[in-house]
């Protein structure tokens, strides 16, 4: 083990290396006036940046948390690493051969095995990165070669990846890495090499495809790797476990590649595989990166609102494209649940045709790739449309459903000058009023629960309601003048009562054979009240064949028509309700044929109601 590193050395890597280029790396820096940068500062939350960078004095310093020092103090605490990883980091990076002098006593030992470690982790996945794309051109590889080809990536595409084989034998690697002076030890930490149980150390990773994993400054951290025979053990994705250099929360696949772009375009897409990446990559998406092995969670939140500058002023967008499935759709919706935890605007991508990058490419070309991510849409659009299709939305319970789950979506929603257009957007899709979609957002917001919106028009009227009591009237007259009210009650059909029990007792008397075949007294109602099947229809029948009409002196043939007309106009108005808000929801250019037809149903029942409208007034 080398000793210490020479103060002279120290000094030369303090003075070669660009604070601005180092910190770059991770935090995207943007200018603050006389020649300061100022970015989100990586060692505490916020939104608003107050971490300096003084290129000039070579310093840092955030105003927020008070953390502050040079660049080796930056790599320290960014990248936890010990100072002298963090001088071993810098002097490479502007190409300084360190010295070193001999062991200082007084230096403490326990410091000792930690120096350097990073850096040897790191070589020895460099050296493993160059043993493993080796193996990738050998006879045993080809099933490897063989699923990129199938997959559209050649030979370059392959190299750009540093896309690797990992061979038969239980340990060809750890042997290869042993001969290169790495230690049993290190192979252990770094996660390329476990032990067996006879205590001998083989490869972590056999019989598989890899693909490095680099960090943001393109140090290679860790595998990915995919399975690629049946008979193999092993999940289909396997990945390099939790290692002194490796947080698999924190890594992103392609993140190294695609950093400049998500700093210049402010924006980035999450995709779900490896394959997805360079798909898009090549597509000509070059922000995509994905998690590995992991849900996307709040620590790559970080990692990318640092490199998208994303504070209240600036808005980053982050794009997440999922597979059309369920598990697709819930992660989305876990995602919107993430969303307020950070500011950037959050957009969802799905392929239509439930494709992810990788085979949408494959199938469609370039164009389709970039196709999908340009056609993304509101992660809220996509909550809400994904809400709202579980109810049936041609019916009034199903609309007012809709709009009750629908509403704490929009209530939620951090930019509160967006809820006017959202809840705009969710009436129309509903095919609701603006007002009562209002009332659901606000009291959503407030945390009450929602007023009582205008109930749906087929449940259950009041008893005393003008509804029920016309359906009361109706009955009476085919129990009490059956010959009178016949043929006019008869005509109008039990789905057009609204109560329950009223429901069943029009269903009684039709099963006593209509009213229209009936005469009036005992028999009759003895035959409605048999026909009944609950109880309260019974009671009700004993009831209504002896209540008094509502009509001074004997009902005519005119108070019939008007009580059915009256009975009527309350459903047809409903389904009246239910086609104007089905049409508004129909796109006349691409449903042209359901358009029209429920256009002409609408037409013909608004005839009904006029129709009704004058029978109810007195007409015939
Ligand atoms: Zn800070």
């Amino acid at each position: 083990m080398a000793g210490r590193i020479r103060d002279e050395d120290i000094a030369l890597v303090r003075e070669r290396a660009s604070i601005a280029e180092v910190i770059s790396d991770t935090v995207t820096l943007k200018s603050a006036g006389a020649g300061n940068l100022k970015g989100l500062c990586p060692f505490h939350d916020e939104k608003s940046p107050s971490f300096n960078v003084s290129p000039a004095r070579n310093v840092w310093y955030c105003f927020g948390c008070g953390a502050g020092g040079d660049a080796i103090k930056f790599l320290m605490d960014a990248e936890h690493l010990s100072f002298v990883e963090a001088v071993e980091r810098l002097a490479a990076r502007v190409g300084l051969q360190l010295r070193y002098v001999e062991d200082d006593r007084s230096a403490p030992r326990r410091e000792r095995p930690q120096q350097g470690q990073r850096q040897r982790l790191v070589a020895a996945h460099a050296a493993a990165v160059e043993f493993y794309t080796a193996q990738l051109t050998t006879a045993g590889a080809r099933a490897a070669r063989e699923f990129l080809a199938q997959r559209g990536f050649d030979r370059a595409a392959a190299e750009r990846y540093g896309c690797g084989f990992a061979p038969e034998g239980w340990d060809p690697l750890t042997r290869h890495l042993r001969q290169r002076g790495f230690s049993h030890d290190e192979l252990v930490t770094a996660g390329l090499s476990r032990p067996a149980r006879s205590g001998s150390l083989i490869d972590r990773f056999r019989r598989r495809l890899l693909w490095p994993i680099r960090d943001l400054t393109g140090d290679v951290i860790g595998f990915g790797a995919r399975k690629l025979f049946d008979d193999d053990d092993g999940p289909k994705y396997l990945n390099t476990p939790e290692t002194p250099i490796y947080k698999k929360s924190q890594v992103l696949y392609g993140i190294d590649q695609a950093k400049r772009e998500i700093a210049k375009q402010g924006r980035v897409v999450v995709v779900e595989g490896y394959t997805d990446v360079m798909a898009c990559h090549l597509a000509g998406v070059p922000t995509a990166v994905a998690t590995c092995g992991t849900a996307f969670g709040g620590d790559h939140i970080g990692v990318l609102r640092r490199l998208l500058l994303d504070t209240d002023a600036v808005a980053g967008e982050i794009i997440f494209t999922f597979d059309g499935d369920a598990a697709g759709q819930k992660a989305a919706l876990r995602a919107f649940e993430d969303d307020q935890r950070f500011v950037g605007r959050t957009f969802i991508a799905v392929s239509p045709d439930n494709m992810d990058p990788c085979d949408l490419r494959l199938a469609k070309g370039d164009l389709a790739v970039r196709d999908l991510v340009a056609r993304r849409e509101p992660l809220v659009d996509f909550a809400l449309r994904h809400v709202i299709s579980r109810f049936d939305l041609d019916t009034v319970d199903g609309r007012v459903e809709a709009m009750r789950r629908a509403a704490p979506l929009v209530a939620k929603l951090k930019d509160q000058e967006k809820r006017p257009e959202y809840v705009r957007k969710l009436a129309g899709d509903l095919g609701m009023e603006i007002e009562p979609v209002q009332r659901a957002v606000l009291a959503a917001a407030s945390g009450r629960p929602m007023d009582t919106p205008a109930r749906p028009a087929r449940s259950e009227p009041a008893v005393d309601s003008p509804q029920s009591m016309v359906e009361r009237e109706a009955l009476k007259l085919a129990l009490q003048e059956p010959v009178l009210a016949g043929p006019m009650f008869d005509a109008v059909e039990a789905t057009d009562y609204r109560h329950p029990v009223h429901v069943v007792v029009r269903t009684a008397i039709a099963e006593a054979g209509g009213a229209a075949s009936a005469t009036a007294g005992a028999v009759w109602v003895e035959a409605v009240r048999d026909a009944c099947e609950d109880l309260a229809a019974q009671a009700l029948v004993g009831e209504l064949a002896v209540e008094p009409l509502r009509i001074d002196g004997e009902p005519d043939p005119r108070y019939v028509s008007i009580t059915m007309a009256r009975l009527q106009w309350g459903s047809v108005t409903a389904r009246i309700r239910d086609l104007k808000s089905r049409i508004q929801r129909i796109n006349p250019v691409s449903n042209k044929d359901e358009y029209f037809a429920t256009f002409g149903e609408l037409l013909s029942l608004e005839q009904h109601a006029r129709a009704l409208r004058e029978q109810a007034a007195g007409g015939l």
